[in-house]
Order: structure tokens, then C-alpha cells, then sequence
């Protein structure tokens, strides 16, 4: 089998979905289900059904393109990764994993190598939280990690379910049905970009995960009291604000005191109502992400939230409200899709490294119903969901060639 990557190709079809963007280049934003984003899931759907897949939406948007094998009725071997990307992002988080397995698959076809597994490239919907708040829509639907009923009440940030914007999309099928039959994948590996310094660092090319970080996100919102910045004394106060920049403080020493390199929290938003400079702010909301890939030290941090926040409020005669939106439990990835990712490399004469993945991915959620393991390259200073965020093309192209032949040790 020769295996050969189409670099240029590969490097021409990522600038061409870059393009397709809410975002002035070199940034890209495309929000799930917005006319952009139906645009680019339109432009790659073509590009799968020119490479002779039969493909496939499932209720909830997931795109499924098959290489059918030649034992049909086979579980099948799966890549592939997402397209969406969080506002004024890069080009390379989660597309190097659906182009880069798309060319994979090109790749393997004109080896003249034939699976006797189906080999699938599934394109996730939602892996960012943007629209709807919860990260990897798509695959915890698949995995039955998330139920039907609970993503039935999603709604946007306009108040739009989830079940409107989908049909909208031209959607149908009930949600139910998104979730995979027992047994669906033999195996699941997803190529990306690595988001963090250490591949570049090490001057190591490839890395290959063994285990993705737990994360856990949670929405507080705290109800203080409002009035005119001149006419409310200081004692009289319930200042909502000056609550939150204190439980801010306090969810960062939680994560510090931890002592544990990969114990991490992060408040990313707060939004202060009403937001005037003349006038108390009576209400703030906070979104809150904790991740560890010990999931006892990751429940641990947000024991020592809770307790904070309960002071807090006492202290500060504030309401304050906490929304858990999700906390998963870390994953250890398949020793056997290890084992084949690490041959691929040894066969190829490259190095690899293996590494904990400390953003989550939709791999996290695949590894509940199927063997899964991630390969990742590095990408420049471990920059991603910035506009500068870069992974060479060499480094693609090797990706490329690793994922092909493990898909193809995985699918003989
Ligand atoms: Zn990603």
C-alpha cells in the first residue's frame, strides 16, 4: 500500500471552508445552524459525494460519509471531527480533523486499498458551546450521554429551541433517534490540532492521546439589588457585581489550591445588568468552566465553589443561583486504537509522544459507545480559537498520513 497525502489539495480546501465565515479573514466564526454554517456543511457534503461516499444527516445534523467496506453489515471505523467555530476562532480547530480524514480516505482509495470494515468521516454538530451552551451537541446525543428530553430544552440566546433551529435547518426525525446502535463503530480516532505548547515545545511531531481532561461548566447568576450610583449609600448596597468579582477570585483559588498542573478553572463571561455607569449592577451572570483529568480532584474544586459561593451570598445578602450544565467524567482512550496509532507512526519513522488531552472533544463522548483514541499535531505556540491559530502543512499532511494508515490497520 502506498499511501500518499495531497498536500496542496488539503492545504486549498482548508482555506476554502476558511472562507466560508461570519468573520473578516484570517478569523472564522461559523455558529451552528446559521446560514454560514449551513453554507460550509453544503460545500462539504460535496466534497465527500465527489470522493464517492454515501452520506448521511442524522436529526440533529450530525454527517455521517461512508467508504462502504467490503463486508457491509461490519461495525465501521470512524474519523472525523467538527466544523463550527466559536466567534472570531481559527481555521484549523476541528477542521484539520474533517479534511485531514477526508483526504485520509482519498488517500486510501487511491492506494487501491479496499476495507473490509465501512470506514465513516462523521462532521459533529455543535462540538462548540456557543449557540446552545453545551459543548459536543452532537456526539452526546450519539452516545446517549445527553437524552432527547434534555436537549429538547435548549434554547439560544434569543430564547430559540433547539428543536425550532434544527428544523429550521431542515432537520426532521425525532432526536431519539440520533443515538447509535450498540456496536455501530468497531473503532473511533479523531485527528486534531493539540490547542496547547507541549508538541512544539518537545520539537515532537505527533502526539498520541491517552486520556481527555474532565470537564465541567456551570452557569451562576447572582441577584443583588439595583439603584442610582449617587442616591444608594454604601451600606445600603447589594452590589451584584461586587459579589461576582469575589466568587471570581474564589473559583480561581479553588483551582489553584489544587497544586495539580492539570487542575484549571475559568470564568469566561460576565454580564452585568443593567449595565449602566450611573447605576448598581443588580444582576450578573457567570459562566464557569472546570476541568482536571482526575475527576475526585475536578468535584473537589467545585465542593469548593459551592461553599464559597454559599459564603459569599450570606456575606453579601445576595441571591446567587447555579446552573450545572454539564460535568463528564474524564476518558481513557483504547489501548488497542493506541497501539495502532503508535505502529502507524513507527512504520511511517515518526515520532510521537503520548499526551493527555486537556480540552475536550468529541472523541470524549465516542469513547462511551466505541474504542477511541485522538492523534494530535502541533499547531504555532499552542494558539487555537484566535484568528492566528496555525498548524503548518506538513504537520497537516503528516496527520493525514498517520490517521490513513490506522484507519487502515483498524478497517482490514
Ligand atoms: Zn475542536
Amino acid at each position: 500500500m502506498n499511501l500518499e497525502i495531497d498536500r496542496d489539495r488539503l492545504s486549498r480546501e482548508i482555506e476554502e471552508l476558511a472562507r466560508i465565515s461570519d468573520a473578516e479573514a484570517p478569523a472564522v466564526t461559523r455558529i451552528i445552524f446559521t446560514p454560514t454554517d449551513l453554507k460550509a456543511r453544503a460545500w462539504l457534503i460535496a466534497r465527500c459525494e465527489e470522493a464517492g461516499l454515501t452520506v448521511r444527516k442524522d436529526p440533529i445534523g450530525n454527517i455521517f460519509a461512508r467508504w462502504t467496506g467490503s463486508d457491509a453489515a461490519a461495525p465501521a471505523v470512524g474519523t472525523g471531527s467538527h466544523i463550527d467555530a466559536i466567534p472570531n476562532a481559527g481555521k484549523y480547530d476541528g477542521v484539520v480533523g474533517v479534511l485531514g480524514g477526508l483526504e485520509a480516505i482519498r488517500a486510501l482509495q487511491r492506494s487501491g486499498f479496499r476495507p473490509k470494515h465501512s470506514v465513516e468521516l462523521l462532521v459533529f454538530t455543535s462540538e462548540e458551546p456557543t449557540r446552545f451552551g453545551i459543548g459536543c451537541l452532537g456526539s452526546r446525543l450519539l452516545s446517549g450521554t445527553l437524552s432527547a428530553e434534555a436537549a429538547r430544552k435548549l434554547t439560544d440566546k434569543d430564547g430559540t429551541s433547539l428543536e425550532e433551529v434544527r428544523r429550521k435547518a431542515g432537520l426532521e426525525g425525532a432526536l431519539e433517534n440520533v443515538k447509535l446502535p450498540n456496536g455501530y463503530f468497531k473503532a473511533f480516532v479523531e485527528l486534531h490540532i493539540e490547542q496547547g505548547p507541549l508538541l512544539e515545545r518537545h520539537g515532537i511531531p505527533l502526539g498520541v492521546v491517552t486520556s481527555i481532561a474532565a470537564p465541567a461548566s456551570l452557569r451562576i447568576s447572582i441577584e443583588g439589588a439595583g439603584g442610582h450610583a449617587g442616591g444608594v449609600l454604601m451600606p445600603d448596597r447589594r452590589d451584584a457585581l461586587c459579589a461576582a468579582a469575589e466568587l471570581i477570585l474564589a473559583i480561581e483559588n479553588a483551582a489553584r489550591m489544587t497544586e495539580a498542573i492539570d487542575t484549571v478553572a475559568t470564568v469566561g463571561i460576565c454580564e452585568v445588568f443593567p449595565g449602566a455607569v450611573n447605576s448598581i449592577p443588580s444582576r450578573v451572570q457567570l459562566s464557569v468552566d472546570i476541568r482536571d483529568t482526575n475527576l475526585e480532584r475536578r468535584d473537589d474544586v467545585m465542593r469548593e465553589i459551592e461553599s464559597a459561593r454559599d459564603a459569599i451570598a450570606a456575606k453579601r445578602q445576595v441571591l446567587i443561583e447555579e446552573k450545572l450544565l454539564n460535568a463528564d467524567a474524564p476518558a481513557e482512550c483504547a489501548p488497542e486504537i493506541i497501539d495502532a496509532l503508535s505502529q502507524s507512526c513507527a512504520k511511517h519513522g515518526e515520532k510521537f509522544m503520548p499526551m493527555v488531552s486537556r480540552a475536550y472533544h468529541d472523541s470524549l463522548f465516542m469513547s462511551r459507545i466505541a474504542p477511541a483514541a485522538m492523534l494530535f499535531i502541533p499547531c504555532r505556540n499552542g494558539y487555537s480559537h484566535r484568528p492566528d491559530e496555525y498548524a503548518s502543512p506538513e504537520d497537516i499532511a503528516r496527520g493525514a498520513l498517520i490517521l490513513a494508515e490506522t484507519l487502515a490497520r483498524l478497517a482490514e
